[in-house]
């Protein structure tokens, strides 16, 4: 039970790196992109200097036949953009005409499927500009790169963290089981050694009726004796549905509702209530046959409990994509719309002074409810106060 609970830490672990990874990741990347960028746009300054210096040092047929290496193109344009000089690199048009008109400029532009990067300056006493260009593409593949090592190595530590979870959560978990399993021995425990002392006041308590039948004394201590043995009965089922040792054989299930809640039938007509039974043949489902003859009969024994003298109770299994659908449906008293989300957790009774007349402990439904998980399923309620409720299990088959 405990399993659900490993994996939801594990994935927090996983999800938590994950989340840091990916921040990380993104700011490397902006970092290396904006160093890397930086790096050329000083290459393109350094290289326009040359130029301006050649300009002005040997004329501009000098510093047009110049020699600025291999990485950087260098082109030369008049004041109209139109190329100029001996390079045959076309300078861009755009970028020239800016930086005649703004004093120099830096920009990206895409020629042939290749961004390159470029920087203008018009040359100061000549009608020229110099334009100086670099292709990114070494920057874009040391990216890539870059990208390709950071991915393959956040999914290493991501798979690394998942298997370290998993051991981390594990044994953080560890004594939080033991400490459940023990405290589920307890309660086991405690409910088994108080049926003892209950058996013998309620024989001591018959003995008593049986000697004076008129006491009210004791018929109240027969009274609650029996309460509290189906208190501690109950106790005993919870605590024995979260150990989890479902005997699982194969039940059919229209068998067994029939089979249950006919056993009802005495109960139904002592308080003058209709009772019929529905259920489809052939629903073979892997489960314990106790566990579910015990929530048939949780089930209608509520129904009946609630409903008042003339009233009905019907109970219909059937087959619903896939599943097996029972519904228990009465005609009784109904419950609230605020008490509805709570009739399935323990102790609840929805009008104590009315439930506990009728001899509730207010747990029927949380077994039921825990029988029906244990199963794969689940239990649902639809009410109108006045009007009657419908309880409804659905198993997988
Ligand atoms: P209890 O032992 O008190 O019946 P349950 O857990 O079985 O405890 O039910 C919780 C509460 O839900 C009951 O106290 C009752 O108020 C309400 N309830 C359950 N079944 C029905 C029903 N068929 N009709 C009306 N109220 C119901």
């Amino acid at each position: 039970m405990f399993t659900s609970t490993r994996i939801r830490l594990t994935a927090w672990y996983v999800g938590v790196l994950g989340v840091f990874l990916i921040a990380l990741g993104v700011a490397v990347f902006q970092l290396e992109e904006r160093q890397l960028r930086t790096n050329v746009e000083r290459g393109l300054h350094v290289t326009a200097q040359r130029a301006r210096v050649n300009v002005a040092r040997h004329g501009i047929a000098y510093a047009q036949a110049a020699d600025y290496g291999t990485s950087y193109t260098v082109s030369w344009s008049d004041g109209s953009g139109a190329p100029a000089g001996s390079n045959g690199h076309p300078a861009n048009r755009a970028s020239v005409l800016a930086a005649i008109a703004h004093g120099s400029d830096m920009r990206s532009i895409e020629r042939r499927g290749i961004t390159l990067r470029i920087y203008s300056e018009p040359l100061p006493h000549t009608r020229f500009v110099v334009q100086v260009a670099r292709s990114l593409e070494p920057e874009e593949d040391a990216l890539h790169g870059l990208l390709r090592n950071m991915l393959l190595g956040a999914a290493a530590c991501v798979a690394v963290a998942a298997v370290g979870g998993w051991f981390l959560a594990g044994k953080s978990l560890a004594p939080v089981a033991t400490a459940f399993e023990r405290q589920q021995t307890f309660v086991a425990d405690a409910s088994h050694e108080l049926r003892t002392p209950l058996a013998v006041i309620r024989a001591n308590a018959e003995f008593l009726q049986q000697e004076q039948p008129d006491s009210e004394e004791a018929a109240e201590i027969l009274a609650e004796t029996d309460r509290l043995a189906s208190l501690v009965d109950a106790l005993l089922a919870l605590a024995r549905g979260q150990a989890g040792s479902a005997a699982e054989q194969v039940v059919d299930l229209g068998e067994l509702v029939t089979s249950s809640a006919n056993a009802m039938l005495p109960l139904a007509s002592d308080r003058k209530v209709a009772l019929d039974v529905e259920a489809a043949p052939g629903m073979e489902l892997r489960g314990n046959p106790d566990q579910l003859r015990q929530l048939v009969l949780i089930l209608v024994d509520n129904a009946l409990r609630y409903t008042p003298e003339g009233g009905r109770v019907s109970v219909d299994a059937r087959r619903v994509d896939g599943s097996a659908v029972v519904a228990v449906q009465d005609t009784g008293i109904g419950i609230d719309p605020d008490a509805l989300e709570h009739v399935f957790e323990r102790f609840y009774r929805a009008d104590d002074a009315r439930t506990r007349a009728f001899g509730g402990a207010g747990l029927g439904l949380s077994i039921a409810e825990q029988l029906v998980t244990g199963h794969g399923g689940r239990i649902s309620a639809v009410s109108t106060p006045g009007g009657g409720s419908t309880f409804t299990v659905t198993i997988p088959l």
